[in-house]
């Protein structure tokens, strides 16, 4: 015997339905069976696939309005054969409506990746959308004999092709304090990488030539951050691309790194000496006082509105001048960036 639970979604999946397929026949309430009129031979083959019964049990039944927006039954044995194809074991979900799929895929370095495919409902005569967590545009070609199969083989190549940018980020996520982004995704193409107390430089790695030389910035206090500049720029023809972007950021700065195995994160996290936290939205105290016994690092906005405050503070267009709160050395601040949510 076999049966399938169909959940009335939008109900908060109290009110189940049993469905029961006995010797080929249907069992249920009169309501039912004229909703699933045109689907049951669907619902038989789904559920005869023993084992794999458990993605299709949860079939969407809408409120009965809502039952006309439904597909025709063409779409769901077409992709019941298309996921037969690519194989059951590659979904990690599908929606109650069997429109969006996720899709595993496992890169050649083991790196873990999920496809998002939103289905038309003339699929496959319309192209579906996909996402992914990608650093790239994610470009599929379709035709009205293409399948996901199709879509997993594209999405598969395309990580082939960036395995080489992730082998670099991922280096650098594991060997050194990355402070932004905070949870860093496949798609970010920036790192902030801790160089010591209050320095820190920002590397925009390249999606299609990773290993070359990154667009790079030094951030903190001009005593600390004047000296690397200068090896950066001296040293810049050293960079070989045939070794990684942090080794070579090593040999051209002729730095280490501080890295997980050296030192706790929480020593380079040092909070705003205006209001005392890390992150104020989410931006981190960026702006570091100049003064090499001083170095207090401030949020820019904090720092911005402070100054506005103190009348011996003066505004030129976007900067303003004055002095640190903690040691009344000169300081400067432009102004920040409008923050849309005040
Ligand atoms: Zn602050
Ligand atoms: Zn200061």
């Amino acid at each position: 015997m076999n049966y399938i639970v169909l959940q009335p979604s939008g109900s908060n999946g109290v009110n189940y339905v049993l469905l029961i397929i006995l010797h080929c026949r249907l069992h249920c309430c009169w309501q039912l069976k004229q909703l699933l009129r045109g689907y049951v031979h669907i619902v038989k083959r789904v559920s005869h696939q023993n084992g794999k019964r458990s993605v299709f049990q949860e079939v969407a039944l809408k409120s009965r309005t809502e039952c006309r927006s439904i597909p025709p039954p063409k779409y769901y044995s077409q992709l019941i054969t298309e996921m037969e194809d690519l194989g059951w074991d590659k979904l990690v979900f599908i929606d109650t409506e069997f429109r969006t799929l996720r899709l595993k895929a496992e890169d050649s370095s083991g790196r873990q990746h999920v496809v998002t495919v939103k289905l038309k409902p003339k699929h496959p005569l319309e192209a579906p959308v996909c996402t992914a967590d990608l650093p790239v545009p994610l470009a599929m070609t379709w035709t009205a004999q293409s399948s996901l199969t199709h879509v997993h083989t594209q999405f598969l190549l395309l990580l082939e092709s960036l395995a080489e940018f992730w082998a670099v980020l991922d280096e650098i996520d594991q060997k050194t304090w990355v402070l932004e982004p905070e949870k860093p995704s496949r798609a970010d193409t920036m790192r902030r990488i801790v160089i010591g107390n209050n320095v820190s430089i920002k590397v925009e790695v390249n999606t299609r030539h990773p290993n070359m030389l990154p667009e790079c910035c030094l951030l903190g206090a001009d005593h600390v951050v004047t000296p690397l500049r200068n090896k950066l720029n001296s040293n810049m023809h050293l960079w070989n691309p045939e070794c990684s972007v942090l080794q070579n950021l090593r040999d051209v700065l002729e730095i280490e790194f501080p890295s997980p195995a050296t030192h706790e994160k929480s020593s380079f996290s040092v909070e705003c000496g205006i209001c005392y936290s890390y992150r104020l939205n989410s931006d981190i105290p960026d702006q570091v006082c100049n003064d090499s016994r001083c170095g207090q690092p401030f949020h820019q906005a904090c720092l911005y509105e402070w100054l506005r405050g103190i009348p011996s503070s003066r505004q030129s267009f976007s900067i303003v001048f004055g002095e640190c709160p903690y040691c009344s050395k000169p300081i400067t601040v432009k102004c920040p960036p409008r923050n849309p949510e005040n």
